[in-house]
């Protein structure tokens, strides 16, 4: 048993460190108190030493709160709330971590306005997208690691 264990972490430390947003790894932290598990994303922990985030909890933003979509630049609540210093707190946090754990990829959230990446919702909370980049999306693209929304991680396995 102790000789699979040391096996088994000798492999873990051999992996690549993928950076991924937490609520695609089942944690319940998204702003309904919800997960957004992706059994695919999951699955990558076979080959990849995941390293789950979540950008707006490391910000400090209770779970749950209200949703936020940026706007002008800005991070606003449902409700009209400037969280917009909690945002880039938590992206700061986030590629902290992410140079930490040696993570050259990172696999986010699509659509979110902390983890979207290339398309976000548009700031009316009508549903609507637009294109754009989540505030630690952003960050963690132009500090040079790649991001990828979930609905890409073929392209990680191809490439990587
Ligand atoms: S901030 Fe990112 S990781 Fe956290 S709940 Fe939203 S999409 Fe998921």
């Amino acid at each position: 048993m102790t000789g699979d264990s040391g096996v088994c972490m000798n492999r873990q430390k051999d992996k690549p460190a993928v950076l991924v947003s937490a609520c695609l790894l089942g944690f319940p932290c998204r702003y309904d108190g919800k997960s957004k598990l992706n059994e695919e994303v999951a699955a990558m922990s076979e080959k990849y030493e995941l390293v789950p985030v979540c950008p707006e909890c490391l910000g400090g933003l209770p779970t749950p709160r209200s949703p936020s979509e940026l706007k002008d630049g800005r991070a606003i609540t449902s409700d009209g709330e400037d969280r917009t210093e909690q945002f880039v707190n938590g992206a700061n946090e986030t590629l902290k971590i992410a140079l930490k754990r040696g993570c050259l990829v990172a696999v986010m959230k699509e659509r979110s306005p902390s983890c979207g990446s290339g398309i976000i919702h548009n700031g009316r909370f009508d549903g609507g997208l637009t294109e754009g980049w989540g505030v630690a999306a952003a960050l963690l693209r132009s500090s040079g690691i790649w991001v990828i929304g979930e609905s890409s991680i073929s392209k990680l396995k191809k490439d990587h």
